[in-house]
């Protein structure tokens, strides 16, 4: 077994306030929230980050964003919209090694709060 925090959330060994589950994909709340509305949506294969997607990964990848897209609907933001992040490595302040997609939404991030998740 790896050490992997979100490996161990799909595992049922972490609890976590899930979202979403199907046979490939799960999606929680966000512990640590930045906004109302924050949650994840992960692949349940461990990839370590965007950048080390393989070819066969794309439909995979493609059904993340899909999920995230209806989940952030049914979260009530549908009209006023969110943010879609993907942090990748340490330069880009990824701090859990397991491909995530975070949306963060029910309050407005633009301009002043723009800088959350830009660094
Ligand atoms: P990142 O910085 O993009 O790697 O994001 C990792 C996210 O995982 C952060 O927003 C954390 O608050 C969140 N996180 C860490 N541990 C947990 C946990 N046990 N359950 C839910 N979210 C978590
Ligand atoms: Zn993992």
């Amino acid at each position: 077994m790896n050490n992997c925090l979100f490996c161990k959330i799909i595992a049922g060994e972490i609890p976590c306030k899930k979202l979403y589950e199907d046979d490939d994909i799960l999606a929680f709340f966000d512990i640590k929230p930045a906004a109302p509305v924050h949650f994840l949506v992960v692949p349940k294969k461990h990839i370590n980050n965007l950048l080390e997607l393989d070819s066969q990964d794309s439909l995979l990848a493609g059904r993340l964003l899909y999920r995230a897209s209806e989940l952030a609907k049914e979260q009530g933001c549908g009209e006023k919209g969110g943010r879609f992040i993907i942090n990748a490595k340490s330069d880009g302040g990824q701090t859990v090694d397991h491909l995530h997609i975070h949306f963060i939404g029910g309050r407005s991030l633009r301009p002043k709060l723009a800088s959350i998740f830009l660094g």
